[in-house]
C-alpha cells in the first residue's frame, strides 16, 4: 500500500506527530497533488491553541502549491484548459459549499454557507490526506484548482498565501477610488498584501501601522506611503494620520491586525462619511468599548466585517501574483522553510514572529528554485 507522510495535530497545545497515510483512493474528477509548499500562518497558531473548533486529529495547511501527480477522468480550469498530470496548481481551500443554502443562494454570500469544509481546517486526518503539511494532497471531486502560470513564480505566490485573498476580498470591499487616502492597521501577511493591493488599486496616502520595526519596512517596499509604530501612543498616532491627511483622517480604513484596539483606533482614523473594513479578527481575542455616538453615528461612517474567500479572490490573486509578483517583494516574505519533521519549529516560528512567512516543503526534491 502506497503511504505518505503527514504532519498530524493531534489536539491543543499537542507537538505534531508524523503520520503514514494511505494514499487515497482516487474518484473520478479527484487528483493528487504532490505538495511544493504549504504555509504556515496565523490561523495555524490559532488552531494549535485550541482557539478555533475543528475536528481534531487535523492535517494542518490550507493554502498549498503542488504538482500534479494523478488526474482520474477529465479535469479542467475554468478556461477549459485540461489540468493534466504534471501541472504546477494551487486551489481554493474552501470545498463543498453547498449552493443550495440562504446564504449561497438568496444573501448570495457563499462565505457564510454553513456546509463548507476547507483543506487543512475543517477536514479531520481520519478522513485522509485532505491539508497541505503532508507529502500529498487529495483534491476531492469538485475542488477548484488554479493553475499557477510559467511567469509565476511558486514561491512568490505562496509568499502571498492565504493573505492575498483575505487582503483582495477586504480591499474589494473598501470600494478604494483612484487617490484615496488608506489606513492599514496590522502589519503580518494580510496586511503587506493589504498595502501592495491598496497601492496597486492607485491608493493615495497609504499608511502602515504596526510592529515591528522591519515590517513596516516591508509594507514600505510593498507600496506604504508612511509608517506608524506602535511604539507611538495612540492618541499620537491619530495626530499624525489626521496631519497626514488635512486633518480630516484616511478615506478608508482596514484592520487587519487582530487586535481588538486596533478596531477602536481603526473607528478614530476614519474621516467623517469614510469606511472602515474588519478582517484581522479571526479568532475571539475579547472585546473593546467603543462610543455609538462619536464614533459611528455622528462621524457617518461605513463598517464591514469581512469572512473567508471566494473562488474569485483566489483566481484573481494568482493572476495579480503573475503579473506584479515582480513590482511587489511577495516572494521575499518567505523567511523560513521547513522541512514536514518540522512542522513544530515551523509553527514556533510564526507565533514568535521571527518570520512573516514560513513554508513547510513536504518534498524538497520537487522544489526548483
Ligand atoms: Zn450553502
Ligand atoms: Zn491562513
Amino acid at each position: 500500500m502506497t503511504t505518505y507522510k503527514a504532519a498530524v495535530m493531534t489536539g491543543p497545545g499537542q507537538p505534531l506527530e508524523l503520520r503514514d497515510m494511505p494514499a487515497p483512493n482516487l474518484e473520478p474528477g479527484a487528483a493528487l497533488l504532490r505538495t511544493l509548499y504549504s504555509e504556515v500562518c496565523g490561523t495555524d497558531v490559532h488552531l494549535h491553541h485550541g482557539r478555533l473548533d475543528v475536528p481534531f486529529p487535523i492535517i494542518p495547511g490550507h493554502v498549498s502549491v503542488g504538482v500534479v501527480e494523478a488526474a482520474r477522468g477529465k479535469l479542467a480550469d475554468i478556461e477549459g484548459e485540461p489540468i493534466k498530470e504534471g501541472d504546477v496548481v494551487t486551489f481554493l481551500d474552501v470545498h463543498e459549499t453547498c449552493n443550495n443554502c440562504y446564504y449561497c443562494l438568496v444573501a448570495r454570500q457563499p462565505t457564510r454557507c454553513t456546509k463548507r469544509r476547507v483543506y487543512g481546517i475543517s477536514y479531520s486526518a481520519n478522513e485522509g490526506l485532505l491539508g497541505g503539511w503532508a507529502e500529498a494532497i487529495w483534491m476531492k471531486p469538485g475542488v477548484k484548482m488554479v493553475r499557477i502560470p510559467k511567469e509565476l513564480s511558486p514561491e512568490t505566490f505562496i509568499g502571498g498565501g492565504c493573505g492575498l485573498v483575505t487582503a483582495l476580498h477586504a480591499v474589494d470591499m473598501t470600494e478604494l477610488k483612484l487617490g484615496e487616502s488608506v489606513a492599514v492597521l496590522g502589519v503580518g501577511p494580510v496586511g503587506q498584501s493589504i498595502v501592495g493591493f491598496a497601492s496597486l488599486s492607485g491608493a493615495g496616502e497609504l499608511i502602515a501601522i504596526g510592529a515591528p520595526d522591519d515590517r513596516l519596512s516591508f509594507a514600505r517596499r510593498m507600496g506604504a506611503t508612511a509608517t506608524l509604530s506602535l511604539d507611538v501612543p495612540a492618541e499620537e498616532r491619530l495626530a499624525q494620520v489626521r496631519q497626514l491627511t488635512n486633518g480630516r483622517g484616511v478615506d478608508a480604513v482596514i484592520e487587519a491586525s487582530g487586535a481588538p484596539q486596533a478596531v477602536k483606533q481603526a473607528l478614530d482614523l476614519v474621516r467623517d462619511g469614510g469606511r472602515v473594513v474588519v478582517c484581522g479578527q479571526y479568532t475571539d481575542n475579547g472585546s473593546i468599548e467603543i462610543h455609538p455616538h462619536w464614533q459611528l453615528n455622528r462621524k457617518h461612517i461605513e463598517v464591514k466585517g469581512c469572512w473567508g474567500s471566494r473562488y474569485d479572490h483566489f483566481h484573481r490573486a494568482a493572476a495579480l501574483t503573475a503579473r506584479y509578483g515582480d513590482r511587489k517583494p511577495w516572494r521575499e516574505m518567505v523567511s523560513a522553510r521547513f522541512a514536514l519533521g518540522d512542522a513544530n519549529a515551523a509553527l514556533l516560528a510564526v507565533e514568535n514572529r521571527t518570520a512573516i512567512k514560513a513554508v513547510i516543503t513536504p518534498n524538497p526534491d520537487l522544489v526548483r528554485s
